[in-house]
């Protein structure tokens, strides 16, 4: 028993129990709602268009390697990801963002937290201009989308929309970071009960976003570290080398040295972006400027040793060194 409960715990540890999503419950009867969104609308909305986004997602990713993914990595990388798992690993997170910050009017008793209160006045002044500047991004958003509060890697409160069931945590956005609130702006959120009037609908959501839960959302974003994630992913430079050191190293490994035969150069080239680009400052330190400069002198005498002609075997062990340096770098960018 113990021998399995610690097989469990490893598994888990380790990622390799398979994630299926589940359809989150509602806090309050579909009927509660009523009648700012109406009960009707609730239910489908909830017990159809949702579902079928969990049941989508687990469709997509059974049997593949992204069902030891989370569902954050899922939309971190949205861009390297099929339109199945980029819509509906969103449509799943959004609404269950959604159906979270939406309580009953009668049962709202948190009030907005100070901390959360004072980063409104510094950036909106008052709570009225930050629900203008939210209803202005959702009538704004063309065909179907999303209106956004969120705290950006600068800590930063922001307000900004997307698309279909994208998010600002996915990689494909402009504007990036944690949503704390959320407003479903697609027809399916509110066509029944006010047709095509929209701005009717952004008028009465407020009713039931609950200002409680938005500030503990705020509070745990902050010290969430998710944000320097999507800062280092911000850092465009680092991505693009490590396309192409991904490109040109696991070929390598195989034995496979074309690539970086025909792409010593480019290496060598993005190296030395990486090397003059700006670093997100949570990540500036003389360790990574060390690293970053080793890495471009690694890569300079690679480019070399290959317009001489060296040895495979000479080049492999060379980018595996170079390989093991940008490595240094990434891990230098979780602290
Ligand atoms: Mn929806």
């Amino acid at each position: 028993m113990k021998y399995l409960f610690s097989v469990i715990c490893v598994a888990l540890s380790l990622n390799l129990i398979a994630q299926t999503y589940n359809l989150p419950a509602l806090k309050y009867g579909y009927a509660d709602y009523e009648p700012f969104v109406d009960a009707q609308t609730m239910e489908i909305h909830h017990s159809k268009h949702h579902q079928a986004y969990v049941n989508n997602l687990n469709k997509a990713i059974s049997g593949t390697s992204l069902e030891k993914s989370s569902l954050i990595d899922l939309m971190m990388f949205a861009s390297f990801r099929s339109e199945v798992v980029r819509n509906n690993s969103g449509g799943h997170y959004n609404h269950s963002l959604f159906w979270e910050i939406l309580t009953p009017k009668n049962k709202q008793t948190t009030p907005l937290k100070v901390e959360f209160e004072n980063a409104i006045k510094k950036e909106f002044q008052h709570l009225d201009s930050l629900k203008a500047k939210i209803n202005q991004a959702a009538s704004a958003r063309f065909g179907s989308g999303w209106a956004w509060l969120i705290v950006t890697p600068q800590k930063k409160l922001v307000v900004t929309s997307t698309a279909n069931q994208d998010n600002p945590i996915m990689d494909v956005s402009k504007e990036r970071g944690i949503p704390i609130l959320g407003i479903d702006v697609w027809e399916h959120a509110y066509y029944l009960k006010y047709q095509n009037k929209r701005g009717d609908y952004l008028g009465a959501i407020w009713n039931l976003i609950d200002w409680g839960v938005v500030s503990e959302k705020y509070i745990s974003a902050l010290n969430d570290p998710l944000l320097a994630q999507i800062e280092k992913d911000n850092w465009p430079e680092l991505k693009e080398f490590h396309r192409v050191m991904s490109q040109t190293f696991h070929p390598s490994e195989t034995g496979n040295l074309s690539p970086l035969r025909n792409r010593s150069g480019e290496l060598l080239a993005k190296s030395i972006l990486l090397k003059n680009s700006v670093i997100p400052s949570p990540f500036s330190n003389p360790k990574i400027t060390e690293a970053l400069s080793k890495l471009e002198k690694e890569c300079s005498k690679i480019h070399k040793l290959n317009v001489k002609k060296t040895k495979d075997e000479v080049l492999k062990k060379k980018i595996a060194e170079a390989h093991d340096t940008f490595h240094v770098v990434q891990g230098l960018c979780h602290d």
